[in-house]
């Protein structure tokens, strides 16, 4: 399980469908949707 913090909801939700990519500085995060609102929730660091 992926959590990432929802700006809409302000708190950490389970990402949905959560994937891997790298920012334009070459960092590793981890993106998915939040279930309660749909907007696209980031954490850094990636997954673990
Ligand atoms: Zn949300």
């Amino acid at each position: 399980m992926v959590q990432g913090y929802c700006v809409k909801d302000k708190k950490m939700v389970e990402m949905k469908n959560p994937v891997e990519s790298l920012t334009k500085k070459g960092t590793k995060i981890a993106k998915g949707k939040c279930p309660n609102c749909g907007t696209t929730v980031c954490r850094m660091g990636g997954l673990k």
